[in-house]
């Protein structure tokens, strides 16, 4: 059977609604209207997993279809591209839309090459999409399904990581990850296998399915453990672990260090980055593009690299490319206090089948500075920025990976928050030349592992640029070293007294919390940072216990005298962080 065969059989089941479709290069098209969000996912999703389809592009809509806030934009959209089309910026050879971990590892790896290369990121930072809430979890690949793109960059990635962190270096720890079997594992299946036979297969019969997985998937030194042996790797794994697989090639990094760190680097080696800085536009020769158009004016290029993340299909729409629809996918995290780190040595999670086809399931992990997170969940939101925690979520988290361990200090709870998954309805990352736009790449659908695939997702994006035509020619003055901002929590205490009496501002402790000092602050202001929270992700200032209950107008109060702003004007992110002007100041 066709492609159009295929897809028609599919829509079949939908019948009763209005629904039609068309096909070009393997992109579907969808068009109608359904009743509910939940059925708009369900086909696009459906059509998605067609073998041939290349791309969802749903254009169904539903019942409260949010169409007069779609033609706002649009009207906003077109109104700035008017106002900004005939202003030139500077002339680029390549150009990447945003400065997420994606992004800036692209343009890390350009700037190994003699290019004019540029970042644009629509933010008042870099890392404030995806890129800054998520599990920070370099997964080996094993979970990742056979023959997608995803699972490939996923194994490399991960080898790629520990290389990427000394010469960047951000902390990053390899501390393996350990998946438990116990009698939840197939528990939906149990009356199947009535007494002993259950036992037995999830004893000796699972574990090594899994092992069979790993190597299927290019995962070496996968074992199974048993016995005493678990608890010796998890002191507090639930005590009726019947066997557990352990996965040595698992690491852990705070994700917004990485893409800073990157960005750093590339910034070093010459790429321009522009925050504060939206696509709204393009300007084309034929299919071409020949400049981008921003609030900031036009970039002139030779390549366009859509790194938009959850707005890639917006991009890509713009650009004249529309080739996937992005639907996102919402995932609440629970942060827990650092105190809490001795209780998990590994990224821990218990295999509970069937497992959910669209999340590897979540599960508990350490973070390089000492906390532990539970979580994520995974709920379809029709949102883009949707980062609302319901508490039912928090819920859900605290009693679902409770039977993980058998023992955890809950209460320690210091945080949760919710990231957005830029998926699209093929689930699989989409990195090719855009369609019908030659001189375009897309870097979309990178949803998760794509932290953990980075270093590999920007080399796989390279070798397509050199395949649509970029030359590459090497830069001998390439330094691919970055050094982090010294921290005092690192730091032996002869080392603080002489940098105190150079610095006094190394002596004035502003964040308590977590050991941050004005002289770090500081240091961050002159990187680049220009918000609360950029700040945070350079200095960890707010992260701690008190979550800067103690810190925040501190540190607001340096922003603003270093950048010579009143302090009213001070963001957070993209918010100011004051609701109005602050007494003293005048207005
Ligand atoms: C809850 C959760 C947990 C996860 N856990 C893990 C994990 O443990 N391990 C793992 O490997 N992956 C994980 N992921 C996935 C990972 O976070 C993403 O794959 C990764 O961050 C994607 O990065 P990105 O750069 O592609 O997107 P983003 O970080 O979203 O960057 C895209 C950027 O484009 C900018 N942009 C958009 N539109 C425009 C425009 N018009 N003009 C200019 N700029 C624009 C945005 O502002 C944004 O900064 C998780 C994701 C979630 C949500």
């Amino acid at each position: 059977m066709g492609l159009e065969g295929k897809v028609k059989k599919v829509l079949e089941k939908y019948r009763g609604r209005d629904l039609s479709f068309t096909i070009k290069d393997g992109v579907v098209f969808l068009y109608g209207q359904v009743d509910t969000y939940d059925e708009w996912i369900e086909i696009g999703l459906e059509v998605g997993k067609i073998k041939g389809v290349e791309g969802v592009v749903n254009k169904v809509v539903w019942k409260g279809f949010p169409e007069e806030k779609i033609r706002e934009k649009e009207e906003r959209r077109r109104k700035i591209f008017e106002e900004n089309k005939d202003k030139t910026v500077g002339s680029y050879d390549v150009l990447i839309i945003g400065g997420g971990v994606t992004g800036t590892a692209i343009a890390r790896e350009l700037s190994r090459y003699k290019l004019k290369v540029a970042i644009i990121e629509k933010s008042t930072d870099i890392a404030t999409g995806t890129t800054k809430a998520n599990n920070g979890m370099i997964h080996s690949g094993i979970e990742a399904p056979r023959n997608t793109l995803k699972r490939r960059l996923n194994v490399k990635g991960c080898r790629m990581y520990e290389q990427w962190a000394r010469e960047l270096n951000f902390k990053y720890k390899m501390v393996g990850s350990v998946w438990l079997i116990t009698p939840r594992t197939l528990e939906k299946y149990r009356k199947y296998f009535p007494g002993p036979l259950y036992t037995l297969i999830l004893k000796y019969v699972l574990p090594y399915v899994v092992v069979l997985k790993a190597w299927l998937n290019g995962v070496p030194g996968v074992k199974v453990v048993r016995g005493s042996k678990i608890f010796e790797l998890e002191p507090y794994a639930a005590r009726d672990t019947l066997a557990a697989v352990y996965v040595p090639w698992t690491g852990i990094v705070e994700p917004y260090e990485v893409a800073v760190a990157l960005a750093e680097n590339a910034a070093k080696n010459g790429v321009e980055i522009f925050t504060n800085t939206e696509v709204v536009g393009f300007l084309k020769d034929g299919e071409r593009v020949t400049g981008v158009v921003t609030n900031r004016g036009t970039f002139l290029c030779r390549y366009v690299v859509n790194a938009a993340g959850l707005y890639a299909d917006e991009i890509a729409e713009m650009a004249g490319s529309p080739e996937y629809t992005i639907h996102p996918r919402r995932g609440v995290i629970v942060l827990f206090h650092k105190t809490t780190g001795s209780y998990v040595r590994h990224c821990l999670a218990e295999i509970v089948l069937p497992q959910h086809p669209r999340t590897k399931g979540g599960g508990i992990n350490p973070t390089p500075n000492g906390n532990v997170i539970w979580g994520p969940t995974a709920v379809e939101v029709p949102d883009k920025e949707d980062v609302s925690v319901d508490p039912e979520e928090v819920q859900l988290i605290l009693t679902k990976y409770s039977t993980i361990l058998s023992e955890f200090p809950k209460q320690k709870l210091i945080r949760y928050f919710a990231g957005v998954r830029a998926a699209t309805f093929t689930e699989d990352f989409v990195i090719r030349p855009a369609k019908w736009v030659p001189n375009l790449l897309h870097v979309a659908g990178i949803q998760s592992p794509g932290l953990a695939s980075a270093p590999a997702i920007a080399e796989y994006a390279i070798e397509k640029l050199a395949e649509m035509g970029l030359e590459l020619q090497e830069k001998p003055e390439f330094d691919p070293y970055r050094e982090p901002i010294p921290s005092l929590r690192d730091m032996k205490p002869s080392d603080i007294e002489e940098l105190i009496k150079k610095d006094p501002r190394w002596g004035h402790v502003v964040c308590e919390c977590e050991l941050v000092t004005e002289a770090e602050i500081v240091e961050a202001v002159k990187r680049g940072a220009r918000t609360l929270d950029a700040v945070k992700r350079r200095t960890r200032a707010g992260m701690g216990e008190c979550q800067g209950g103690r810190c925040t107008i501190k540190i607001a109060m340096i922003i603003s005298r270093e950048l010579g702003v009143p302090l009213s004007q001070v963001l957070k992110e993209e918010a100011p962080l004051f609701n109005g002007y602050v007494r003293g100041e005048s207005e």
